[in-house]
């Protein structure tokens, strides 16, 4: 498989070009078209196998397709991430894989003064990558609503539970809409994250690599 052959727009293609991906990574081949077509997936795979990429090329090619204009104190897409250092090296990522791109991205973490994460939040933004706790505090502070989220992303579930984010997630979810599309991420499959991905997951199409 070629990255020609996904289904991606130019601007897409030149990006990846210039960051110099030649050939998609086993889940970007397998993940992209199920996630182009609109279904919900369920990956279970390691850093370092290429799916932030298998995520974020079809959600940055269907926004788009799509486009419209950010929601007013909300976001089209939203990727929770359990680390700061993960949140910012997914919001590079679709930074760089929409540099051809006018759309706009913005991490939110704790640790870090709110202010100036509250000033990007209000015109809204197309993307959000944040950590469970400090998206709820902008929830909280009326600063951002979900309302409008078309893509939902949860990325390392795993590592989710194993920080205590269980309880911020099972709050997060009932406020995304629920016509949706959905991916679930977790490197490993116990019983506790088949359940959390069953509750989110309409039919989705399943990639392990
Ligand atoms: P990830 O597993 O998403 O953290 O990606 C691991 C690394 O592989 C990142 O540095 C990506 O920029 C890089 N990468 C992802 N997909 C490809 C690809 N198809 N070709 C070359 N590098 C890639």
């Amino acid at each position: 498989t070629k990255f020609t052959d996904l289904g991606l727009s130019e601007p897409i293609l030149k990006a990846l070009a210039a960051d110099g991906y030649e050939t998609p990574t086993p889940i970007q081949a397998q993940a992209i078209p199920s996630l182009l077509a609109g279904r919900d997936l369920m990956g279970i795979a390691q850093t370092g196998t290429g799916k932030t990429a298998a995520f974020a090329l079809p959600i940055i090619e269907k926004l788009i397709a799509n486009p419209r204009m950010a929601p007013r104190r909300g976001c089209r897409v939203l990727v929770l991430s359990p680390t700061r250092e993960l949140a910012s090296q997914i919001a590079d990522s679709f930074r760089s894989y929409a540099k051809n791109l006018k759309l706009s991205i913005a991490v939110v973490f704790g640790g870090v003064a709110a202010g100036p994460q509250v000033r990007k939040l209000s015109n809204g933004v197309d993307i959000l990558v944040a950590t469970p706790g400090r998206l709820l505090d902008h929830i909280d502070g009326k600063m951002l609503r979900l309302d409008q989220v078309e893509f939902f992303v949860l990325d390392e579930a795993d590592q989710m539970l194993d920080l205590g984010f269980i309880h911020s997630i099972r709050r997060i979810l009932p406020m995304l809409p629920h016509r949706r599309q959905t991916m679930f991420f977790s490197a490993t499959m116990p019983k506790t994250i088949k359940d959390l991905a069953d509750a989110m997951l309409t039919d989705p199409a399943m990639v392990q690599v």
